[in-house]
């Protein structure tokens, strides 16, 4: 072998080991599969490819956190959206059941610092009232973010991502990858992140999915929202 050839041949094993200790430190940190007793329902998303994005889009933290968060969940964005129905609901159960609808003042897209607008919508209650979700689906992240804390982060139909943030605690033995129905508890109404200022509150976001950019874009979810039903014997009282 020429003494180039050896040295090439060293040189890419040696890349070789680097790439088995980078992927033995990353799997470190993987993100959890959906549910295995999930069947696939929509496979066209299984094959979902999303971009690497080299770099974040600012230099300020809010975006460094975002970035860091994409790279780690793009990889099973597929599997969990493969495992959703296809059908997008056509109602969202409230998430807090003791508020009603009617109770929520309308602040989707109001002005919020730094230029931003605000997507979702904020439902006060006082700290520790049960949130729930508002769809079916499956439980893609719980996380603390930047902006909205304690957060729980859910893939429901349709490829839809909803966002339940500021949380005071998670529901007990809610897990990444998890399988809900609506009305399965997520945790307890908190002011956790940027709402640290302000009273206890969920704030509520709905999200669809864009295969071409590969992004969840925010919607109004205030005109899909209905009340919890009371139950039989709630409404007998
Ligand atoms: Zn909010």
């Amino acid at each position: 072998m020429l003494p180039l050839a050896r040295h090439a041949t060293a040189y890419a094993s040696r890349i070789a080991i680097a790439l088995v200790a980078l992927a033995a430190l990353t799997s470190a940190h993987a993100q959890a599969l959906p549910d295995p007793g999930r069947p696939v329902l929509t496979p066209e998303w299984e094959t979902l490819s999303c971009p690497v994005r080299t770099a974040p889009e600012t230099g300020d933290a809010a975006s460094l956190m975002a970035f860091e968060q994409r790279q780690r969940y793009r990889d099973v964005l597929g599997a969990y959206l493969a495992r959703l129905p296809e059908q997008v609901d056509l109602a969202l159960l409230m998430p807090v059941p003791s508020v009603r609808v009617a109770q929520i003042a309308d602040t989707y897209a109001a002005a919020r610092d730094g230029g931003r607008s605000h997507e979702g919508q904020d439902v006060f209650a006082p700290r520790g009232t049960e949130v729930v979700s508002a769809t079916a689906g499956l439980v893609y992240e719980m996380s603390g973010r930047f902006r909205g804390g304690r957060s729980v982060m859910v893939l429901g139909p349709g490829a839809r991502r909803y966002f339940y943030s500021h949380l005071d605690a998670y529901a007990e033995d809610l897990r990444e990858g998890q399988w809900l129905e609506a009305g399965t508890p997520l945790g307890y109404v908190g002011n956790d992140g940027n709402a640290a200022t302000t009273p206890p509150h969920l704030h509520f976001g709905a999200y669809d999915f864009d295969p071409v950019s590969c992004r969840f874009r925010a919607f109004d979810p205030l005109p899909f929202l209905v009340d919890r039903l009371p139950s039989a014997d709630e409404a007998a009282r």
